[in-house]
């Protein structure tokens, strides 16, 4: 039988050995809102260099120097399978899909398209599990599309996707073709594909806190001002699967966090339905103005080989004769400056002469290109 005193002692010393490991958990940055969820790591050199971003103004919504062309973003589809020929993922779903990030970016002005082969992998191997997403990455991949890994099971089942922003040093994404139970992960393709623009989670803090009518909204939390703060938020008890919203009674989040560093709560405003949120998969619905402008800057400032993809070579405003962005009546000054010639560029049907019904498929795209 232990001594009393002694047992007392080793209590004493549990509890505080306990209390130590507590807060060293709850001191790393969203340590347990972002629990192997999204592998998107960011290190102390690549915090300082977007620091050193914003400072620039490269992130700026205003710094970008051609905001008027198309910007169609090509991915390919890398689909594991195993050596009996089953997939991870059927052809019809990834159309599915990229049609919903299509329709997610959209008001970024960025469009999606994908490499019409699908390059399977077939490796047993990694159809089971893929433990190590940096080194699939580096299998078949390309040099100016998105490459997007599809995989049944990643780090045994438990990380939804994994990313790279644009100064990750390896590219890519790698997605698990199903999420926390949820079979519609085009939620978590879109939350991945936003960091691969450079958006942070919504409760990021390796920039530090966020706090509620903070006036550092570009210099904390996610450097986007137009999103809620949301830290170290637990977004499996403090969002209502139900209708995404948040749950009003606080302590179902709050218990086990740290004592707010702002004043008041620090659940006043959150972030329950953006999809660089950790919310439940299907609650991951919205971008905000500020993220959009973020992902346009990104893509003109900062990825010059999604420029040179294939896709992005088409023509997606033919009848933007002026390439202004617009079909305007300078495209109609155009139409009827070469009126009955054969110029192949106002020949918008492709008839062999430029006529009325080239000026048909000029009204039907009139206004802004996107
Ligand atoms: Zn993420």
């Amino acid at each position: 039988m232990i001594p009393l005193r002694i047992a007392e002692s080793t209590m004493r010393y549990d509890r505080m050995l306990l209390a130590m490991m507590l807060g060293w958990v709850l001191m790393q940055p969203g340590a347990l809102a972002t629990a192997q969820r999204c592998e998107c790591h960011l290190d102390q050199s690549h915090v300082e260099l977007v620091r050193e971003r914003m400072r620039l103004g490269v992130y700026d919504s205003g710094s970008i120097t051609r905001p008027t062309e198309f910007m169609v973003v090509q991915v390919k589809w890398h689909v594991l399978t195993d050596t009996s020929g089953n997939a991870s993922i059927d052809a019809t779903t990834l159309d599915d899909y990229l049609v919903r990030l299509s329709q997610a970016f959209a008001p970024a002005g960025i469009e999606f398209c994908a490499d019409p082969e699908i390059d399977f992998i077939s490796d047993n191997t990694l159809f089971a599990n893929v433990q190590n997403t940096y080194e699939l990455r580096t299998l078949n991949s390309t040099e100016d599309a998105i490459d997007v890994y599809w995989c049944p099971s990643v780090q045994g089942g438990g990380l939804c996707g994994s990313s790279s922003y644009t100064f990750s040093p390896v590219q890519g994404v790698v997605m698990q073709t199903s999420c926390q139970g949820a079979k519609d992960v085009s939620g978590v393709l879109i939350h991945e594909i936003g960091h691969y623009f450079d958006l942070f989670h919504t409760h990021e803090l390796n920039w530090g806190f966020d706090c509620p009518n903070g006036t550092l909204c570009s210099e904390v939390g996610d450097l986007v001002c137009d999103t809620a703060p949301s830290r170290n938020m637990l977004f499996e008890t403090c969002v209502d699967p139900t209708d995404c919203s948040l749950r009003t009674d606080e302590s179902s989040c709050i218990e086990g966090y740290p004592e707010p560093l702002c004043d008041g709560s620090p659940f006043l405003e959150s972030e329950t339905r953006n999809f660089m949120s950790y919310s439940p998969v299907h609650c991951l619905l919205e971008f905000t103005p500020g993220q959009y402008d973020r992902m346009n800057a990104t893509y003109w400032n900062l990825r010059p080989e999604l420029q040179a993809g294939e896709c992005s070579q088409v023509d997606r405003c033919p009848a933007d004769l002026t390439e202004d962005g617009l079909v305007n009546g300078g495209d109609i000054a155009v139409i009827l400056t070469q009126w009955g010639t054969e110029d192949d560029q106002a020949d918008l049907d492709g008839s062999g002469t430029v006529n009325g019904a080239d000026l048909a498929v000029m009204l039907n795209s009139w206004g802004l290109c996107w």
